[in-house]
């Protein structure tokens, strides 16, 4: 999908005019990428509809004084905020609070991922500071206590479950009782989930809930199961009333529409995304990075958590790099320490699509390429002056009495011929960083959606 709209979108950069013909072509291609997905066809046609109506209202506003450049704009937010409405119902998810329990109810069909999320949210939260645990309420799939156990262990949770209860609601009970009483502040009950959706499992998640009363039940849906999300998650929500999905293997060649439109079906949130089988392959989810790592802009936070995951090795070099982040002030020489810690991560295609600014050629082919690629952005960056790593670039630039860049300097030629490559290739690099610098900048500021998206925390 990521590929396609980002192909739109840079066909529409291409075009010499923007008219109705070029907005109904470009429209044609991102309802067509949607489609292909698995987002409802209602859906879909809707958002072509708003898309057109929010343009020519820009437009006849006279909002494209002048310039094709302002059209391009207006076409491309209007797109960019429609597809962030896709998987925004504007409902705010449940944050757990430090310091009391909150208890976290999963749900969903079997084979759906709940027990797997179910520890990957421990750990999350346990990362995160928060006392975490997991109670297992699933006494119908046999050996469901087992995988709990061995999964718990494994990534180093409490957990509470019975080889001979038979009565999920009496366990789910005493579990969160239990590590209520023992200071616990996440306590994750999982659920059974059964083969379809039948009436005995819908009266045994509503009596689960009674006993329980969870702060937030989520459901688990799977990113595999297309079209067919929609229609689950509806009949999820009539008799449990889940304040947010958590959708899993997003991985591999999932359709995430599916899933978008049952997001849209229920008004109700995403708040992770599965995208593996490892307890760390859990990515948090919020719409704008979202939209925007598909559109190939990236996705700041995203890249400022996994810098905050890697602050225990170097805590107060990572604190300063995230506060710079934050305040959009990056330069060169802290670009170039993102992209080594990026190569020292592993495996590269999993990270890559985080960083903004780098372009999509750039991560194609395998993980060796694209390493190759990095690893000459390095060498570049290896042949600059401390002054120049240090800089925002602009000793590269000349400029022109209106404080506007007219072109390069002669330190362009030095560190092409110093690390062996083209003035070309350093152009680009430079201009890969003023796009990442700007991003960061809109991001962080005061008004940015980095902020919103911290306060939300
Ligand atoms: P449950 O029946 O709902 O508890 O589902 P499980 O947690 O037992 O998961 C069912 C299968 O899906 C297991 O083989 C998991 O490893 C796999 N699974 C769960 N989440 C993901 C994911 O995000 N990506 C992938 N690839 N597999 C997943
Ligand atoms: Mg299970």
């Amino acid at each position: 999908l990521g590929r396609k709209l980002n192909a739109a979108l840079s066909s529409l950069n291409r075009a010499s005019v923007v008219d109705e013909k070029v907005l109904d072509a470009l429209l044609k291609e991102v309802c067509a990428a949607l489609l292909e997905t698995d987002v409802n066809v209602k859906l879909v046609a809707s958002l072509r509809q708003k898309v057109k109506s929010k343009v020519k209202t820009a437009l006849e506003g006279g909002a494209d004084k002048g310039k094709e450049v302002n059209r391009k704009n207006i076409v491309q937010k209007a797109i960019f905020d429609e597809l962030v409405g896709l998987v925004d119902p504007g409902v705010e998810p449940y944050k757990p609070k430090k310091g009391q329990p909150n208890v976290i109810m999963a749900v969903g069909l079997q084979g759906n991922g709940k027990t797997t999320t179910c520890t990957k949210l421990a750990v999350y939260y346990q990362k995160r500071g928060f006392k975490s645990c997991i109670v297992c309420a699933d006494t119908f799939r046999a050996g469901a206590f087992d995988q709990t156990r061995q999964s718990a262990t494994k990534a180093k949770v409490a957990y509470f479950g019975s080889y001979t209860e038979t009565d999920p609601v009496a366990i789910a009970a005493q579990g969160v009782a239990k590590f209520k009483k023992e200071r616990f502040e996440v306590i994750i009950v999982d659920t059974s989930g059964r083969h379809k959706q039948e009436a005995e499992l819908f009266e045994e998640m509503v009596q689960i809930g009674e006993a329980v009363k969870p702060n937030m039940t989520v459901m688990i849906l799977d990113a595999s199961i297309g079209q067919a999300a929609e229609a689950q998650a509806r009949a999820f929500k009539d008799s449990a009333d889940f304040g947010a999905i958590i959708v899993t293997k997003m991985d591999g060649h999932a359709k995430g529409g599916g899933a978008i439109s049952a997001v849209a079906a229920t008004k109700t949130p995403i708040i992770f995304l599965g995208v593996g089988e490892h307890l760390y392959d859990l990515e948090k989810f919020t719409p704008q990075p979202f939209i925007s790592k598909l559109l190939g802009l990236g996705d700041v936070q995203g890249l400022m958590e996994h810098i905050q995951d890697l602050a225990h090795q170097n805590p107060d070099k990572q604190k300063e790099m995230a506060k710079k982040l934050e305040e959009g002030k990056l330069s060169i020489r802290d670009w170039r320490e993102q992209i080594q810690n990026v190569m020292n991560m592993g495996p590269l295609s999993k990270i890559t699509s985080m960083i903004p600014g780098l372009p999509q050629e750039l991560l194609q082919g395998s993980d060796e390429e694209a390493g190759g690629r990095m690893k000459r952005m390095i060498y570049i960056t290896d042949s600059m002056t401390a002054a120049e790593l240090d800089s925002d670039g602009s000793p590269f630039m000349d400029f022109g009495k209106d404080g506007k860049p007219v072109g390069l300097t002669w330190r362009v030629t030095r560190v092409a011929r110093g690390s062996g490559t083209s003035v070309r290739e350093v152009e680009e690099l430079l201009c890969q960083y003023r796009m990442m610098a700007n991003m960061a900048k809109q991001a962080g500021g005061k008004d940015g959606w980095l902020q919103a998206a911290k306060k939300m925390q």
